[in-house]
């Protein structure tokens, strides 16, 4: 099976309930980018890739489309295997591994769709249907928090995050302790996510004056360095998100033990291949790890459901989807919903869902 025409579409998403606030960035609307791959066979399958902005990491919706342009042609014809297709990609671009990530996820689809089974068990097995997801609380008032956090907990996710940073270090405290206030004793496992804008300072008075909260702290600093300069200072435990670029970077940091789990991102990666790599690394380490996307539609949300369908129980710290904050689904019928804070596994081939290719009008490129 190879590929016969590779098709890029530009979606806006706009945030439902919005703005979706982090130390660094507020989002009201995020460009989204797919790519439908049409095998020599006739068969079809979706892929897709949405940078938080441009802000939030080394990626922006324009340079998904770039980066996909410059892939294309040598890509015809290439063989609709996950491996030897990282092999061309790598050979055509070095790095955006965000625009990699769209084909190899369509290319998943494909080969699921080819052989009758579900992406999770091509990616070694689903071991759950009913996956765990989290809710992250955009960084807001203290209250206005902790009133979320009650409605959160009262639909059923087994975990949350709060988003800090971008303001005195003073309100985070005392968000945090508000929303531990509303979840202590439920057994909620919570997350304090600083998206790389604490100071060090400030990341180690919030571990200080919470010492009897049990959060993990994720990306609080900026950089591998800062993180390295606070590991020995604070008590709570510490994962890596933004700075988790590669899987290079990623075994650096479970290796040297800078880092207790990881907030992993299928897209930052590179997609669905190098993302079951991901989880047997940690897997090998014991570190407990999520499998999200930073945002996207029910594509990137089917993806992620899939790896983390196959992650052992007892690492998953959760699939994160965008869905809350998105009206509507690309399909209507099976698109990835949260319901009591937990995810159905898509049945059927590949992803499992059918885009309503209307939704997206025109391709902003054929080849
Ligand atoms: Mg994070």
């Amino acid at each position: 099976m190879r590929i016969a025409e590779i098709h890029v579409y530009a979606h806006d998403l706009p945030v439902h309930n919005g703005p979706y606030k982090m130390g660094h960035a507020e989002v009201r609307s995020l460009s989204t980018t797919l790519v439908k791959l049409v095998a020599d066979n006739g068969l079809v399958g979706w892929g897709e890739t949405c940078p938080l902005g441009p802000t939030y990491a080394e990626s922006h919706a324009a340079g998904a489309v770039a980066a996909l342009g410059e892939l294309a042609s040598g890509l015809l014809g290439a063989e609709v295997l996950p491996v030897p297709l990282h092999r061309r990609m790598d050979g055509l671009l070095n790095g955006h591994n965000y625009a990699k990530a769209a084909v190899d996820i369509a290319a998943h689809d494909l080969v699921g769709k080819r052989f009758g089974i579900s992406v999770s068990d091509l990616l070694g097995g689903a071991v759950t249907d009913h996956v765990p997801s989290y809710y992250a609380l955009s960084v807001d008032a203290p209250n206005e928090t902790a009133r979320i956090a009650a409605e959160k907990l009262s639909e059923g996710y087994p975990r949350l995050q709060i988003k800090v940073g971008g303001r005195p270090v003073e309100e985070d405290i005392e968000t945090v302790r508000k929303v531990w206030e509303v979840i202590r004793g439920s057994g909620v496992r919570l997350a304090v996510d600083g998206n790389r804008c604490l100071t060090t300072r400030d990341a180690l008075r919030l571990s200080r004056e919470c010492p009897d909260i049990p959060f993990i702290m994720e990306q609080p600093c900026n950089t591998i360095e800062e993180l390295q300069r606070i590991r020995p200072q604070v008590s709570h435990a510490l994962y890596l998100d933004e700075n988790g670029t590669s899987l290079n970077t990623a075994i650096t940091a479970a290796g040297t033990g800078l880092i207790d789990g990881f907030g992993m991102k299928v897209t930052r990666l590179g997609g669905l291949h190098p993302m079951r790599a991901f989880r047997d690394l940690a897997a090998a380490r014991n570190l407990p790890h999520t499998c999200d996307d930073s945002w996207g539609g029910d594509i990137l949300a089917a993806a992620c459901t899939h790896i983390g369908a196959t992650v052992a129980p007892e690492l998953l710290e959760g699939v994160w989807l965008a869905a809350p904050y998105i009206e509507g689904h690309y399909d209507p019928e099976n698109g990835i919903r949260i319901e009591g804070g937990h995810i159905k596994r898509p049945q059927g081939p590949g992803l499992g869902i059918t885009p309503d290719e209307s939704r997206f009008g025109a391709p902003a490129a054929s080849y």
